[in-house]
């Protein structure tokens, strides 16, 4: 899921200070803590209520899109809106926000998030961590299934590095654990230490260079061609 956090109110208004009629579009996928409709009713509110202080009676009509990441929902969902609005005012993750640009060109859509990371949710300890920084050369198979890259404040492919003091990371000021810590006792449960003294060569950036790119079918094709060089 994207981890995501709401721009200053002030910060909001800004961006759509020069629009009388904003759509303001939640979105019902993976975006995290949810921005659906209620939250976007809710931005509407706190929007019309602001734009009042300046003598200004801003519209606004709030909307929910599945998932605003995909292409085809969100120009559905949103194209029969857009003639009555000035500009749209999402509530999904930098992906929603460019996807709505994308898709609906005539119209500016507006962030009202900033977008953190992709992560996950540990619900028991109430906080969302990035635990994958998606950097297309996976090598938690070595790691214990801790991931070095997203867990380790300097990414480092071999560690622990000298800033680590029982068992806590410097960076943060030592109130996250290390991640190389976490790896050596996660493989040392395992008898694995093997895989924690293995050299790891610096990192190729160029599986992970912007913008990142797969076409669709590409495997499926592959397979398919297999399967007819075998017939
Ligand atoms: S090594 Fe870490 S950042 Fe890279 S794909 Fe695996 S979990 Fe994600
Ligand atoms: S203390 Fe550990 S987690 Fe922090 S930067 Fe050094 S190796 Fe990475």
């Amino acid at each position: 899921m994207i981890i995501t956090q709401l721009k200053d109110l002030n910060q909001i208004y800004d961006l759509i200070k020069p629009y009388n009629k904003i759509l303001i579009a939640g979105c019902d996928g993976c975006c995290q803590p949810p921005r659906s409709l209620n939250e976007a009713k809710v931005l509407g509110q706190l929007l019309e209520l602001k734009s009042r202080t300046e003598n200004k009676d801003l519209k606004w009509k709030a909307i929910t899109v599945l998932r605003q990441c995909d292409d085809r929902i969100t120009a559905t969902t949103c194209r029969p809106y857009i003639e009555e609005f000035d500009a749209i005012l999402t509530l999904a993750c930098g992906l929603g926000v460019v996807m709505m640009n994308k898709v609906l060109p005539e119209i500016l859509t507006f962030p009202a998030q900033n977008s953190m990371f992709g992560g996950v949710q540990n619900t028991g300890e109430n906080n969302f961590i990035e635990y994958c920084e998606t950097c297309g050369d996976c090598i938690i198979g070595e790691t214990g299934g801790v991931c070095p890259r997203a867990g380790c404040a300097k990414h480092l492919s071999n560690g622990p590095c000298g800033g680590m003091v029982e068992g806590m990371c410097e960076v943060g000021g030592y109130t996250i654990p290390c991640a190389w810590v976490r790896i050596w006792a996660r493989l040392k449960e395992f008898n694995r230490l093997d895989l924690f003294k293995k050299y790891r060569g610096p990192r190729d950036f160029r599986t992970s260079t912007s913008p990142g790119y797969m076409t669709v079918y590409k495997d499926y094709t592959n397979i398919k061609e297999e399967k007819e060089g075998k017939e």
